[in-house]
């Protein structure tokens, strides 16, 4: 199978073949491509969730601005750095800042925050994920010390995208943010969710063929769950299968990329990520925040913050990445193609 060539048409073809169960060539070709250039190393990151309040109202997110029952929360500086302390003890050299579109951190208050967990951890790297800003404030972060950038472009499909999301917001503003942040110097994340409402294997396609036009160097790919309190609380989540087979068909399309086993993948199946990571996952991101509030940010129902998702449980999780044959890793865990000499 020569995927890297593939067209559109070609690559829904192969999406349809593998949408009940990815077939034992497709994994098998995607664990040995992870293996290339990664080992059978799985990287882990350290998340923090710094902000449940949202300017948006993505119609599929449980923390967007229209939902009244959020118990909404923030994190301040020391919180976040009470969280860097925990997470480097355990040993963790990647923090990720993931919040909703929160105008309480401006940009000052931002660039403080990272500055002070680099001059802190001068060995870990700082990832964001705080949505959609302007260049200049990217800018301001990579100057302030971020290393790498997660924004989810969600779907590659105009008019897909329009259904996900309330007029104010759109693709091409998402992908500029991509390009701006690649041109910035970030290691970029980008990825999107698997079974969305109204989603199309013709859509799936899209989003493999943006991936492989944006050459991401992470790739944040999950099925949709619904939450009860969002416009898409009866549709149903996305499945597990058809998930890993977009994992799959990732690993191959970007050798190179980092691959988290995703939250949402353990969530929908006790063995999601362990499923993930035989087709070629190669991240693992448990939770660092402040443990009585990660109920709060519940992006949808039922999310995994225990267990295997808390980085309290970090020696469990590493027993099940052995057991797959797979090495849990400290490092920092950069891209290939970023690693400092
Ligand atoms: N605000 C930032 C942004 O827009 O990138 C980061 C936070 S946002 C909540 C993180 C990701 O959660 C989104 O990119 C989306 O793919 C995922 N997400 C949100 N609601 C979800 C749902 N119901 N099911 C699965 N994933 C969801």
């Amino acid at each position: 199978m020569d995927i890297l060539s593939m067209n559109k048409a070609e690559l829904k073809g192969i999406i349809v073949a593998n949408k009940f169960e990815a077939s034992k060539a497709l994994l098998d070709e995607a664990f040995e491509i992870r293996k290339l250039y990664y080992g059978n190393k799985v990287y882990v990151r350290g998340l923090i969730e710094i902000s449940n309040y949202c300017r948006n109202n993505c119609f599929y997110c449980g923390i967007r601005k229209g939902n009244g029952n959020v118990n909404r929360y923030r994190l301040t500086e020391d919180e976040i750095l009470l969280c860097c302390k925990k997470g480097y003890e355990l040993g963790l050299r990647t923090f990720v800042m993931q919040g909703g579109e929160d105008e309480f951190y401006d940009d000052d208050k931002m660039c403080r925050i990272i500055s002070s967990i680099k001059d802190k951890y001068s060995d870990c790297a700082v990832t964001l994920s705080l949505g959609e800003k302007d260049k200049e404030t990217y800018k301001r972060y990579k100057n302030a010390g971020a290393d790498r950038y997660l924004l989810r472009h969600e779907t590659a499909s105009v008019k897909h995208y329009k259904k996900l999301h309330p007029r104010e917001m759109s693709l091409e503003n998402r992908k500029k943010c991509l390009y701006d942040l690649k041109e910035l110097g970030f290691q970029v994340g980008a990825g999107f969710m698997v079974g969305s409402p109204f989603q199309t294997e013709e859509n799936l396609a899209e989003d493999l063929l943006f991936l492989k036009e944006l050459q991401p160097q992470m790739v944040g790919i999950g099925p949709f769950i619904p939450h009860c309190d969002t416009p898409f609380r009866e549709y149903e989540a996305g499945a597990l299968e058809l998930t890993i087979t977009m994992v799959a068909l990732t690993r191959i399309l970007l050798p190179k990329c980092l691959l988290p086993a995703t939250t949402a993948l353990g969530t929908i199946s006790k063995n999601g990520r362990e499923k993930g990571f035989m087709a070629g996952a190669n991240v693992v991101m448990p939770n660092l925040s402040p443990t009585e509030l990660r109920k709060d940010y519940a992006l949808y129902n039922d999310k995994a913050y225990t267990g295997d998702e808390a980085v309290e449980s970090i020696k469990n999780i590493s027993e099940k990445i052995k057991r797959i044959g797979l090495e849990i890793d400290f490092s920092r865990g950069d891209n290939v193609d970023f690693v400092e000499n």
